[in-house]
């Protein structure tokens, strides 16, 4: 068993990281004057086309890509400051969030020329949003069983399956859509690719999915007889595997993966906290803010030295979807006798932790169930 170490280097302090913080801290306030934008106390859920348009033209999207298609060659850290910021704030971050996060580097490192040319620069600008297509009704963990495939036809690719799981398939523009080209090959990872797919192309069906909470927000998309032409093939035919691994880098490092239930947090301390006083559990759930935060800083550092921390993405989102996840737990405990007999009173606080209730469960499976990322984890400290 060979085994590779996990680093977690300490992020030096730097004034001009501070700077960026407060600038995004005004851009926020003028935008909630202007009515711009409201903050939720989940908005990360929230898609607002406006806001994320808006949050372009200030530069910040495709933060760190090159200027020629339309990024702003800024740094890792600069770019996981203002995602930390906006989530902190319960900013609308949604409709732009998969492309800026996952689908925008993905096509950087993979697409060809055209690809770059023709999508990024409008996915920087906050106009082009995408989903993300990998998950089927048999393939979860298991990705490498995925069934939807695409067969060659004359300039392009004939598609035909059903992709599941869908976060935000009915309001985007564009998938990423991860398909079976061939057999799966010894190694069972062979065989597979990734496709740009508009959403608009016809043989698509998008049909709702409703979540715990009742809400509408994934879906099945069917897939019979789509063509898709070669000029959208993203990389190479049969390299899906490693392609969509890296994807998944980006997918599991950033701070959506430990700030999802801060608002409940930040409400419990306004509304209940400065009245009752602190349970020591508050502070350790600090104490854990904190420790993740220096993590998630400490990724983006490696990712702008041009490494690719999947195992050290794969600690943070383990511990960060614990941690979102047991944030409204403890907090129900806290409050079960006091605080939320008082439920009819108007409360942020009560609001936010009915939201978390309902949503916290898929923190731990969405983007990689928990045993998937410890069995990653075991197996680079030689443990399995
Ligand atoms: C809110 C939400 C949004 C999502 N959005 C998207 C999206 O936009 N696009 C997309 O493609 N997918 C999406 N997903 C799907 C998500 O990625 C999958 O649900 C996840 O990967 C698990 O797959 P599964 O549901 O098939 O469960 P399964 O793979 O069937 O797993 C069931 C259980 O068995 C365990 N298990 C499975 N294999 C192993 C193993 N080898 N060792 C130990 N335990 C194992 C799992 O940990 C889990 O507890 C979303 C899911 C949620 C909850």
């Amino acid at each position: 068993m060979s085994s590779q170490p996990i680093r977690f280097a300490v992020t030096p302090p730097d004034p001009s990281i501070a700077s960026l913080r407060n600038d995004v801290r005004e851009f926020l306030q003028q935008a909630r004057a202007q009515g711009i934008h409201r903050t939720s106390t989940h908005g990360w859920a929230v898609p607002d086309a406006s806001f994320s348009e808006a949050l372009g033209a200030r530069g910040w999207l495709g933060m760190t890509w090159p200027k020629r298609y339309g990024g702003h060659e800024r740094t890792a850290l600069e770019r996981h400051v203002v995602t930390e910021e906006l989530l902190a704030a319960g900013a609308p971050v949604r409709a732009h969030w998969v492309a800026d996060r996952q689908s925008g580097p993905l096509l950087l490192r993979f697409g060809t020329e055209y690809q770059r040319e023709t999508f990024l620069p409008e996915m920087a600008r906050g106009k082009l949003y995408f989903c993300i297509g990998m998950s089927e009704a048999d393939s979860g963990s298991d990705l490498a069983s995925i069934r939807t495939k695409a067969e060659k036809v004359d300039g392009g690719w004939l598609v035909n399956g059903a992709k599941i799981w869908t976060s935000n398939a009915h309001r985007v523009h564009m998938m990423i859509l991860f398909a079976r080209t061939g057999p799966r090959g010894e190694s069972r990872r062979e065989g597979v690719s990734q496709f740009l797919v508009d959403l608009k192309t016809p043989g698509i069906t998008i049909r709702p999915i409703l979540n715990l909470a009742g809400e509408h927000d994934f879906n099945e998309v069917v897939f019979s007889d789509v063509f898709v032409p070669d000029a959208m093939v993203i990389g190479t035919i049969g390299n899906g595997w490693q392609q969509v691994t890296s994807e998944l880098a980006y997918e599991r490092s950033g701070p959506d993966r430990w700030l999802s239930s801060f608002h409940v947090l930040k409400a419990y301390r306004k509304e209940v906290g400065r009245q009752q006083g602190d349970s020591p559990s508050i502070g350790r759930l600090v104490s854990k803010l904190w420790t993740l935060h220096q993590m998630s800083m400490s990724i983006a550092s490696m990712m702008e030295k041009g490494i690719t921390p999947s195992v050290e993405a794969a600690l943070v989102k383990d511990r960060g979807t614990q941690f979102e996840r047991e944030i409204p737990e403890i907090l129900r405990m806290l409050t079960t006798d006091s605080t939320r007999a008082d439920a009819d009173v108007p409360s942020i606080f009560n609001d936010s932790l009915e939201y978390s209730l309902l949503h916290a469960p898929s923190y731990t499976i969405r983007g990689g169930t928990k045993e998937i990322l410890r069995g990653i984890i075991a197996k680079s400290l030689g443990l399995r």
